[in-house]
Parts: C-alpha cells; sequence; structure tokens
C-alpha cells in the first residue's frame, strides 16, 4: 500500500563536518537491518532518508526501523507528483484505507519545503480538508468533522522537491546515534535487569557492541547461560548483530574464594571479570568497556567499589546507568524488550558466591594486595583460551 517509507534523523543533522559520515552510517544501518525483508531501494537528501520498498513489505520493515539508533521518527507514505489534482485523488485514497472507525475527527497538515509549489500550505491542508470531507460524507452526513486541536486522525502532506508524501501515521524511532558512528565497546553482560538497558542506551549513543558474560559453571547452569543469549539475542535488534563471548569463571571464582579475603570475594569477583574483559577488548578492537553499574544501587556500587574495580580495567568504564533509580531502568528495561527475560530467576556468577557480610566500601590498597595472591596472568590466560565465542544476529 505505500511506496516510500519517510525517515527522519533529528540529531545527526547538528554534527557539523560530521554529518555526511553519520548520514552514510546510517543509511547503512537502514540497508544491513531491512535487508532480508526483500527488495528495496534507499536515497537520501538533506533533510530525509527515502525508503522505497519494492513489494508488500512495509509492515516487516517498520518493526525493524522502531528499534534503530539514530531514527527520530518515520511514516509510511504515498508518494505522488506535486500535482494539486493528483494529491487531492491520493488524500481520499490514503484517508479511506486508513480510517476505518467512524464518527471521526481529522486534520491535514502541510509542509511545503518545496517553494515552487504554487500553493501555500495553510491553503493546501483546507482545500484537501475539504475534499475530503466532502467526499467521504457523501454518504452519511458528520461521519467526519475537523478538529483542528485534537483531532483523532491526521493527514499530513510534505512537498519536497516537485513530490507529495501524503502519510496518516508517525511512529517514532529512539532517536540517538546510529551504531558504529562513535566507536565500539564491550558491555559486561550478566542475565539481571541492568546490565541490557546499559548496553542498550550504549548503541543508543552509537556504539557498536559486544558483550562479555562470565559464567561459573556449574555452579551457574546451563539456563544461565541461554538467559544471557537470549538477552543478546534482543539487543542484537537494535544493531545487527553482537560477539558474546562466555568466559568461563569458575576457576577464577576458586582460587578468589581461595586466596583473597572474604569480604573482598565481590570485589576481587569484578576485578578480575576486568582482567578478562581487558584481553578480549585489547583482542577485538574495543575502545571503551560498559556495565551496568547506579551508584549506591547495591554493596558493589559504592564509590569506594568503583574505585577499587575500575582500578583493574585498562580501559575507560562507561556506566549509562550511573545516576539512574532503579524504577527508571526497569521502566527502559520493559520498553527495550529485555525485562520479562531478565525477571527470569536463574542466577548469575555474583550471587552464588556473594559472602554474607560483603565490604561496602572496600580499601583499594587492600584490593590491590589480594590481587597479588593471584596468578592473574596465567588465570586471565586459561579464562580465554576456554572462552566460547557465539555469534548473535537479530532475530526479526
Ligand atoms: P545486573 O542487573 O546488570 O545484573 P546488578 O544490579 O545485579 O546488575 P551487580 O551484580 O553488582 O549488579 O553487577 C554490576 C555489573 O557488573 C552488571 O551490571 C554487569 O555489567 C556486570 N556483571 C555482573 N555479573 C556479571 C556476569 N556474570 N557476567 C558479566 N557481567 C557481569
Ligand atoms: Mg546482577
Amino acid at each position: 500500500m505505500y511506496d516510500v517509507i519517510l525517515i527522519r534523523f533529528g540529531e545527526i543533522a547538528l554534527k557539523g563536518e560530521n554529518r555526511h559520515e553519520f548520514m552514510q552510517q546510517l543509511v547503512k544501518n537502514i540497508k544491513n537491518t531491512i535487508a532480508t525483508t526483500g527488495d528495496f531501494s534507499i536515497k537520501k537528501t538533506h533533510g530525509r532518508i527515502y525508503i522505497f520498498p519494492k513489494k508488500e513489505q512495509s509492515e516487516e520493515i517498520i518493526a525493524r526501523l522502531k528499534n534503530l539508533p539514530g531514527i527520530v521518527s518515520f511514516s509510511p507514505a504515498i508518494s505522488t507528483k506535486a500535482d494539486f489534482a493528483m494529491i487531492k485523488e491520493k488524500a481520499l485514497t490514503i484517508f479511506k484505507r486508513e480510517v476505518a472507525n467512524f464518527p471521526t475527527t481529522f486534520k491535514v497538515e502541510t509542509k511545503r519545503a518545496d517553494k515552487n509549489f504554487p500553493i501555500k500550505s495553510p491553503q493546501v491542508s483546507s482545500k484537501l480538508g475539504a475534499h475530503i470531507l466532502e467526499n467521504i460524507n457523501a454518504e452519511q452526513e458528520n461521519k467526519l468533522t475537523v478538529d483542528v486541536h485534537q483531532p483523532e486522525q491526521m493527514l499530513n502532506v510534505e512537498i519536497r522537491r516537485g513530490k507529495a508524501y501524503l502519510f496518516t501515521r508517525t511512529i517514532a524511532g529512539p532517536g540517538g546515534l546510529p551504531v558504529y558512528s562513535t566507536g565500539r565497546g564491550l558491555l559486561l553482560l550478566s542475565g539481571g535487569i541492568d546490565s541490557p538497558v546499559a548496553g542498550w542506551l550504549g548503541m543508543k549513543r552509537g556504539l557498536a557492541i559486544d558483550a562479555v558474560y562470565f559464567h561459573t559453571f556449574p555452579y551457574t547452569g546451563e539456563r544461565a547461560k541461554e538467559k544471557v543469549k537470549e538477552l543478546t539475542k534482543i539487543l542484537s535488534k537494535y544493531c545487527g548483530r553482537i560477539f558474546l563471548h562466555v568466559v568461563h569463571f569458575t576457576e577464577i571464582q576458586r582460587a578468589i574464594n581461595e586466596d583473597c579475603p572474604e569480604r573482598y570475594t565481590v570485589t576481587m569477583m569484578r576485578r578480575l571479570m576486568y582482567r578478562v574483559a581487558n584481553k578480549i577488548a585489547a583482542d577485538n578492537h574495543h575502545q571503551v568497556l560498559l556495565n551496568g553499574e547506579s551508584l549506591g544501587q547495591v554493596a558493589s556500587q559504592t564509590l569506594e567499589s568503583i574505585i577499587s574495580t575500575d582500578d583493574a580495567a585498562d580501559l575507560p568504564v562507561l556506566r549509562p546507568l550511573i545516576t539512574m533509580n532503579k524504577n527508571e531502568i526497569i521502566n527502559l528495561a520493559k520498553k527495550i524488550g529485555t525485562y520479562q527475560t531478565s525477571i527470569q530467576p536463574y542466577e548469575d556468577c555474583c550471587t552464588v558466591f556473594v559472602p554474607d557480610k560483603p565490604v561496602t566500601r572496600p580499601s583499594l590498597q587492600v584490593a590491590r594486595n589480594a590481587e597479588a595472591n593471584l596468578n592473574v596472568a596465567q588465570l586471565v590466560e586459561e579464562a580465554i583460551a576456554k572462552t566460547e565465542i557465539i555469534k548473535v544476529e537479530s532475530p526479526l
């Protein structure tokens, strides 16, 4: 039914000389995201990206575009030559198809970017409004009325470069910047609520991410790993593909339990997670690490904990959730579709080995000394050797 999808991107337009690069990246991401939906062509101009689907595949494309960082909003539209007679005809076509529940109210809104078009925007709107009203109400009076303040239905008309685009729907995208446009990050992904949201926020700011999960088999079972895979799959909808590194963390965990002060177990575990992540990041060109910490949320997320664990990371650690409250994080998790999976009960390694009274304000020096009891290089090397790398692709 639609022959074109109009894509709006807000922020990219502000990026000065980087603009071209950001646009290229967004077009590339759109192509990748909708590649398997069928044939289409794509065109970009200064203010818009246009997708021309070849067949009736728009609904599937819509489902994918909703999640693509960099897209502010989009509208499936019918296009025609910028000729008023033709615009009138198409307006009626789209209105008849889209609007089923009568009686209803509507409004026409016109944007005339092409000043060669002879009729000004407000006149286009009022003439089209009258045309629709007259035709739709032909059989039944008052089926349709105009309401310019709170219409139940919109008909938008955009006139650009000799063409007119008509649409009734404006669908929100996530906004932000196109994935891959700002760099590459490695997300520490547990099975919890927080870290998937942190990953999504990173992607929303243009980071391409891969993920690392520390698996303490058999203390954490196969189901916990499956849960993390499922979360990775959901996240991959926003970027197309994620490599999930499943690190077998059991030996490291045992060494910590044997050779480090009990109250420092969590601190040491976190430091060793960073030690392994450092190596994965170095081997895979990641420029930053990301995690799901939020200041003060739990004992291991006090400022002192962050200070005494961050010390073990070679790369900057981004914490997109650092100032967020739990309910804000939960709301986002629901929005991006990870919440239901995250609340399944399978435990990640943290909960199994947490001591009764973990230190809430660990000392950096004690943590460093404790780490000196471990053969870090060997432990990391062995964990890396056993790491399983899973390529997770977008499920749609
Ligand atoms: P989440 O909801 O993400 O599990 P959390 O509130 O349970 O977070 P912690 O258990 O303190 O918090 O973990 C803090 C962060 O450390 C997590 O958000 C995640 O980035 C990382 N992390 C914790 N456990 C693991 C794990 N088993 N594998 C990978 N990363 C982990
Ligand atoms: Mg957790």
